[in-house]
């Protein structure tokens, strides 16, 4: 395959509601959607979910962009096959994991329909559904938290992930778990806002069975999380720790962690994403694909990964109404609890026509 033309189309999009971390609060994103022509016609479409500000891991959606107009020169005249396109040694250049990942989904999606298939089945994909969870951001009152957690159950969610930090923690596990009761999944985020001095306060989510704490302890603390690990009977999950393969392989070597968040936008893309779900399962490690907020061009490909049957738990992908007033392409919606995989050609959707009329989305070529 041969890229002809790269084109950005930037997408201002407003959520629903804030989502507030511990890390910081996102209430709109620009989606930076990127169009990738091959030299055979066919287009792909990817997204760029780099997040507005360094609230996440070290990559701000303004840096990421400008990383692609530097990183898309390496796309041109050059034969491309997407399954070797690893982050780190395909680019000539380490970094910049959530520009590569725009342009790599974006690639695969001009792969799978090049050959008239999913991405999903070109990746391995045996789930044609998955049941999704839900995230419930920080709100003013433990009681708050509850409430909105309970409609999203009544929506059909079984899983719900709630933010914490230290001192916001107990009172909103606890409130949580008495109002969706003991037949729900229950999970903690905690986006590494907690040390070794909060080890008495992390024992105690037990008591709520939390199905696993994500993320307590700052990202490159490896030896710390495995030492946690050690001392409480809530699993230990990863997120930012892991961006790159040798990550997955030292967190695990180090017992750092049981379960692992997997985004393909963090680890560089969707052929890093799947080595490493196969890493983990080939360890016995739990492994679920996280979401930043994405679009329906970006929540398609992420779909297109969790139908992977190595990953073990539910995804944070929650159908488009969870997040938008009116998603980029058509809604994905929740049907008794569960989120279709796509199955036309490539991630199954386009960018909807409202996308190129609107007067606030600008477009670029790179080349
Ligand atoms: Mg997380």
């Amino acid at each position: 395959m041969r890229v002809h033309h790269v084109d950005l189309v930037h997408v201002p999009i407003a959520l629903r509601e804030p989502l507030r971390t511990s890390q910081g609060s996102h209430a709109d994103r620009v989606a930076t959607l990127v169009k990738v022509t091959t030299t055979d016609g066919v287009v792909g479409w990817g997204e760029n979910v780099a997040p507005e500000g360094v609230l996440y891991v070290d990559e701000s959606s303004t840096q990421s962009v400008a990383s692609m107009h530097h990183l898309c020169e390496q796309l041109r005249h050059r034969d491309i096959d997407v399954e070797e396109m690893f982050a780190d040694s395909w680019w000539s250049s380490a970094g910049h994991y959530f520009a590569k990942h725009a342009f790599e989904s974006a690639l695969w999606d001009a792969q799978a329909r090049s050959l008239g298939v999913s991405v999903s089945s070109l990746l391995g994909g045996t789930r044609s559904e998955v049941m999704p969870g839900v995230v419930v951001g920080m709100q003013d009152s433990p009681d708050d938290v509850a409430r909105t957690a309970l409609r999203h159950v009544a929506e059909g969610y079984t899983r719900v992930k709630v933010k914490v930090s230290p001192g916001v923690d107990l009172q909103i596990l606890k409130a949580v778990r008495e109002a969706i009761g003991n037949n729900v999944v229950l999970q903690a985020d905690a986006n590494g806002s907690y040390s070794m001095d909060d080890v008495e306060t992390l024992s105690q989510f037990a008591r709520f069975s939390v199905q696993f704490i994500e993320q307590p302890f700052a990202a490159n603390d490896l030896a710390g999380h495995a030492e946690l690990a050690r001392r409480i009977d809530t699993p230990v999950c990863l997120d930012e720790s892991v961006i790159t393969f040798a990550n997955l392989r030292d967190a695990i070597d180090m017992g750092a962690c049981s379960v692992v968040n997997i985004k393909p936008s963090r680890v560089g893309g969707l052929i890093d994403a799947v080595r490493m779900v196969n890493y983990c399962e080939q360890h016995g490690i739990d492994a679920w694909v996280g979401g930043m907020l994405e679009t329906g061009i970006g929540r398609a490909s992420c779909l297109a990964l969790a139908s992977l049957p190595g990953f073990t738990l539910t995804p944070d992908l929650s159908a488009s109404n969870r997040y938008f007033e009116r998603d980029i392409t058509e809604p994905f919606g929740l049907n008794h609890g569960a989120i279709a995989v796509p199955t036309g050609p490539g991630i199954g959707v386009e960018p909807s026509d409202w996308v190129f009329a609107a007067q606030s989305v600008t477009k670029e070529s790179l080349f």
